[in-house]
C-alpha cells in the first residue's frame, strides 16, 4: 500500500540512493529532485520504471512546486573536491536550496528533515563532539562554501520553526561510506580502495594520524527514517555516525588487508583546514531515536570493495 509521497533532493547522489530505495521497499511514493552535479543517473536507474518512483532533472537554488507529505533535504555535494569547483554554487545550494526547500515546506505543510553534516563543528576543539558544541569554523577558508552554507541552512530551519512553527528535523552527519560512491569521488575511503584494487600507492594526506569515524551508509539510513518518524517536538540537530575513531593510516592498513594489495603508503600535503580528529558522541541519537549503528568497519569495508571491484 502507498502510504506517504516524499521529496527526496539530491537522490541520485551516494546517501540519497540507498534512502530512496528503503523508502519504495516500505511503500512510500518517492519523487527525485537531483541537477545531477555530483549525483549519477546510474544510481537511479533500477528504479526508473518502478510505479512508486519519480525523477526530475532540478536544481534546488530555483523554486519548485510539488505536493508532497514529507522532504528529504540532501542536495548538495558532499566531498570536498566536488563542493570546491564551484565553491558559490555550493553556498547557493545550501542556502537558497534550504529556502526553496522550506517554502515548498509551509506551503504544502510537509515535514522537513536537512541533510547536516559534521563540518558544522569545523576543527573541533571538543572531543567527541556533541551537538552543544558550537564548533570551531574558518568561514573564509576553501571549506568555508561548505561548513559555513550548512551551517546557514541549520540557521534557516530553525528559523522557520520559529517563525512559521514547521515541523522541522536536523541530522548531523559524520563520514558515510559504501557502495555507490563514486570511484573518483575523492573521499577517503573510495580512494584508498581504487588505489588498492589498481595496486596504485595510497595517498596519504598529511602525516595519516588525522581521525575520522566511518558509518556505513545502511546504518546512516536507518537514523535519517528514524529521525523522520521521531516525536513531533524532537527537530535535533542529533549526531548521526558510528563513534569508531580511526587514523587513516589505520584506514589505509585496513583497506591494504582487505583487499590483499600490493600498494604502499604514499604522503602528500594535508589540504587546508583539514579537521585533526572528529568522533560522535551518539548519546543523542541512542536516546531520542533507540537508533545506533550496527555495521563494524571492517564488514561495512568488504561490501564498499565488493562494490569497486566490480568497477575494475
Ligand atoms: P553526493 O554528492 O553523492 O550526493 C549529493 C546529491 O545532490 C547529488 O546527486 C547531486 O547531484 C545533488 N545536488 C547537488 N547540488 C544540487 C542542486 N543544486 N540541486 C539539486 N541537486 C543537487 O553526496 P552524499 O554523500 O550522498 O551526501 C548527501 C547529503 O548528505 C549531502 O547534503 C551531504 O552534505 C550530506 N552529508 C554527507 C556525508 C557523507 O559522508 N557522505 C557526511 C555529512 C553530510
Ligand atoms: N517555494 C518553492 N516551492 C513552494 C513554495 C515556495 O520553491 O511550493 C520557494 C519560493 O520561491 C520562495 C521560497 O520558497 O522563494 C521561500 O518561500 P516562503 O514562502 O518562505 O517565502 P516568500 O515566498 O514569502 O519569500
Ligand atoms: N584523505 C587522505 N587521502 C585521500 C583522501 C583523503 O588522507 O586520498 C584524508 C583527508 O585529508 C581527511 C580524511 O582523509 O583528513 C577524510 O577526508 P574526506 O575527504 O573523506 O572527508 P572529510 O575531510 O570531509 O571528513
Amino acid at each position: 500500500m502507498v502510504d506517504r509521497r516524499i521529496l527526496v533532493t539530491g537522490g541520485a547522489g551516494f546517501i540519497g540512493s540507498h534512502l530512496v530505495e528503503r523508502l519504495i521497499e516500505r511503500g512510500d511514493e518517492v519523487l527525485v529532485a537531483d541537477n545531477f552535479y555530483s549525483g549519477l543517473r546510474s544510481n537511479v536507474h533500477h528504479l526508473l520504471n518502478h510505479p512508486q518512483f519519480e525523477l526530475v532533472r532540478h536544481d534546488v537554488t530555483f523554486p519548485l512546486y510539488v505536493e508532497v507529505d514529507e522532504i528529504y533535504h540532501l542536495a548538495c555535494p558532499a566531498s570536498p573536491i566536488y563542493y570546491q569547483r564551484d565553491p558559490v554554487q555550493t553556498t547557493k545550494t545550501s542556502v537558497h536550496g534550504s529556502i526553496n526547500m522550506l517554502g515548498l515546506a509551509k506551503r504544502t505543510g510537509a515535514k522537513i528533515l536537512l541533510a547536516s553534516t559534521s563540518e558544522v563543528y569545523g576543527d573541533p576543539e571538543v572531543h567527541p563532539q556533541q551537538e552543544g558544541y558550537w564548533g570551531h569554523v574558518n568561514p573564509i577558508g576553501i571549506r568555508s562554501c561548505y561548513d559555513e552554507g550548512k551551517r546557514c541552512a541549520e540557521t534557516l530551519f530553525f528559523d522557520y520553526r520559529r517563525q512559521h512553527n514547521l515541523p522541522i528535523k536536523v541530522a548531523r552527519i559524520f563520514n558515510t561510506y559504501g557502495p555507490r560512491m563514486r570511484p573518483d569521488d575523492g573521499r577517503v575511503v573510495s580512494n584508498f580502495i581504487v588505489q588498492a584494487l589498481a595496486g596504485e600507492p595510497i595517498t596519504i594526506y598529511g602525516d595519516g594520524q588525522q581521525t575520522r569515524s566511518f558509518c556505513y551508509v545502511d546504518d546512516l539510513v536507518s537514523g535519517l527514517m528514524s529521525l523522520m518518524s521521531s516525536d513531533p517536538g524532537f527537530t535535533g540537530p542529533v549526531n548521526l555516525g558510528n563513534p569508531g575513531e580511526f587514523t587513516m593510516l589505520e584506514l589505509a592498513q585496513r583497506v591494504i588487508d582487505l583487499t590483499g594489495s600490493a600498494s604502499r603508503i604514499e604522503h602528500r600535503p594535508l589540504p587546508q583546514d583539514d579537521p585533526s580528529r572528529r568522533r560522535p558522541d551518539i548519546s543523542l541519537a541512542e536516546s531520542a531515536l533507540d537508533w545506533r549503528p550496527k555495521t563494524a568497519l571492517d564488514q561495512g569495508l568488504a561490501k564498499t570493495v565488493e562494490h569497486f571491484r566490480s568497477y575494475a
